[in-house]
């Protein structure tokens, strides 16, 4: 085969490759609301979330894209219970319950929370919430959940009673190992007081809103691991804004 060949047949197979992924990307982020998200309260650095919310940047969303396609993937195909995939608002600044559609037609959003919850599945008498993590175990054994993900489903647990008056005192996270053919490992814990976590809402929406909040450096954009990797896109911009003097 000639070079003009193998690069033509290359470049055909991966163009049509990142067309499938970016549909299926734009299908997924068809409903999502311009609000603050779940994930903004939950990153282990609030400078982050601020720069979510306020740097929009092509290129970035492109890295972000290639990390959410694994995710996407596979929140579609698991469905666990019909309470799958369901997004759901609140008003924090309010301390009310609103439906995305509300929401979608509000001007200024501000106040309001956002966030999808994979599957909601009863036990016994209890609901629990459920969320799956891909991560790389490497031979690690999981025995606690991550704080980002308790937190994460506490605050679903908010989302939750708000919307559809279902107290959900339990969660549970299905970790995946991807290095390891999706190995599974539950882990099944107490969510925090729905009060607790209204508080937690406040405070954080008021760090996040009065101004840009100094940077937290963690495994985020130290580096400190096996490829020297960063997993901030905002390093450069971060610098900028005087990184390493919060
Ligand atoms: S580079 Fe680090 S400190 Fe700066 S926003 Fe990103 S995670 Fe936070």
């Amino acid at each position: 085969m000639d070079n003009s060949k193998k690069e033509q047949i290359q470049n055909t197979v991966l163009t049509s490759f990142q067309k499938a992924v970016s549909t299926t990307l734009e299908k997924n982020n068809g409903s999502r609301i311009k609000t603050v998200h779940v994930s903004d309260f939950v990153s282990p650095c609030l400078r982050k979330s601020y720069y979510n919310q306020h740097i929009t940047d092509s290129e970035q969303d492109t890295i972000k894209n290639k990390v959410l396609f694994m995710g996407v993937i596979l929140h579609e195909h698991t469905k666990l219970s019909h309470f799958h995939e369901v997004t759901m608002c609140y008003d924090i600044v309010n301390d009310r319950s609103m439906t995305p559609q509300d929401v979608e037609d509000l001007k200024d959003p501000a106040g309001i929370i956002t966030g999808t919850l994979d599957d909601l599945v009863k036990v016994g008498n209890e609901f629990v919430i459920v969320d799956k993590k891909t991560w790389n175990a490497r031979g690690f054994v999981k025995t606690e959940p991550d704080e980002s993900y308790f937190k994460q489903l506490s605050i679903y647990r908010v989302l939750l009673k708000e919307s559809y008056n279902i107290d959900a005192k339990y969660g549970c996270l299905l970790y995946l190992d991807k290095s390891n053919d999706l190995n599974e490992t539950p882990l099944a814990f107490e969510l925090a007081s729905i009060n607790e976590t209204k508080q937690f809402l406040r405070q954080t929406y008021n760090e996040l809103t009065c101004g840009m909040p100094p940077p937290t450096i963690t495994y985020l954009c130290n580096g400190k691991n096996k490829f020297g990797r960063i997993y901030c896109p905002y390093l450069e911009q971060c610098k900028k804004d005087g990184r390493d003097v919060g």
